[in-house]
């Protein structure tokens, strides 16, 4: 226990969002401490090339650019814990509390910014082809399937809206579903089947993405969830659009959130239903979900923060009570 020491601000996660409120926060001289996962930089570490994120005309590495967001905020002064956040005692204005392990950090505000990870099939090739023509992003890399002919898995509106936008790009698009009846709402499914390149094979799931001799995606086996039938299809690209899972596990029963998970936010601010938590990033987004848009929440995030703090932050003898009660337990 970091026993006595009460931090301005803790940041709960290390990837756009919560870098980005590290660096408002340091910069406004809030000395920010960062938990910022053992595998820090969230799903762009899993990316190639991000062509989408302004001020990189050339493009930039996904990893290269949680490097840069990172030393950013280190520059101003920012100090990390590179580990993952175990446990949170939220407090509605009071101290609000963060366990790495067994150490405890107690702090005045914090920001939770632990993402989401786009929910996987689980079938082989999939990981393994992951950068080599098996995506989980439209938006981010349909671009690079230009003139191919490709899959997109999944029956909700992200499915329907990935393919929309990859078929700009792709010659044939494929909507994959397990199911005959879709989950996307009527007018995303009709956009997509007025649209002349994209067809729908259902009711078929995939059972293995199969790689060629360049070592990229080739082929997918595609099984027929009511008969059982299997056959394979050559492809240029899959994308996996089977919906996200927020992480929001370590705060689930403390703060509202919405049915599917995602932290609720009082819009436009990034404020939670408890005074002094603030949440930001792929954490309350499930609509745009891009690596812009978390750092402009994250920097939200971090205003709040530092409002919160001027105006209305817990006071020194509400501090005093609660080290000295936990001190005494
Ligand atoms: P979703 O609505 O949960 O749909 C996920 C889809 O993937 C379902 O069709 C599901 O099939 C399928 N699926 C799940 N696990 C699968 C598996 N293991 N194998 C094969 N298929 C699987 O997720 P979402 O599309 O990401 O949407 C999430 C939320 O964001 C929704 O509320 C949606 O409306 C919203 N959203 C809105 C917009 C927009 O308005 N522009 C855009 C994107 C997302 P089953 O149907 O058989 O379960």
């Amino acid at each position: 226990m970091n026993e006595g020491r009460t931090e301005d601000l803790i940041i709960v996660g290390g990837a756009c969002a919560g870098y980005t409120a590290a660096v408002y926060a340091a910069r406004a001289d809030l000395d920010p401490l960062l938990i910022e996962g053992f595998q820090w930089g969230g799903q762009l570490q899993n990316t190639t090339d991000v062509e989408n994120y302004p001020g990189f005309p050339e493009g930039i590495m996904g990893p290269e650019m949680m490097n840069r967001f990172r030393a950013q905020a280190e520059r101003f002064g920012t100090r990390f814990v590179t580990d993952d956040a175990t446990r949170l005692e939220l407090s509605d204005g009071g101290i609000q509390k963060v366990w790495v392990g067994d150490d405890l950090y107690r702090a005045k505000t914090v920001i939770l910014a632990m993402g989401a990870q786009p929910k996987r099939l689980g079938i082989p090739g999939e990981m393994e082809l992951g950068g080599r023509g098996v995506s989980t992003c439209g938006v981010c890399d349909g671009a690079f399937f230009k003139g191919r002919d490709v899959i997109v898995v999944g029956g909700g509106d992200t499915a329907m809206e990935d393919s929309i936008f990859v078929s700009k790009y792709a010659d044939e698009l494929t909507v994959v579903h397990r199911r005959d009846e879709f989950r996307a709402s009527m007018v995303m499914q009709d956009r997509a089947r007025e649209t002349e390149n994209i067809g729908f094979k259902t009711p078929f799931a995939p059972e293995e993405f199969l790689a060629g001799d360049n070592g990229a995606l080739e082929r997918v086996r595609l099984r027929n969830t009511e008969s059982g039938e299997v056959e394979e299809v050559e492809v240029g690209g899959a994308f996996v659009a089977i919906g996200h899972i927020p992480g929001s596990e370590l705060v689930e029963g403390q703060i509202d959130l919405h049915d599917n998970g995602y932290v609720m936010v009082e819009e436009p601010s990034t404020k939670t239903n408890l005074a002094g938590v603030f949440a930001v990033g792929d954490l309350v987004d499930f609509t745009y979900r891009q690596a812009v848009t978390a750092a402009g929440s994250g920097c939200r995030g971090a205003l709040d923060a530092e409002w919160y703090l001027r105006d209305t932050p817990p006071t020194d003898e509400e501090i005093k009570a609660a080290v000295e009660a936990e001190v005494a337990s």
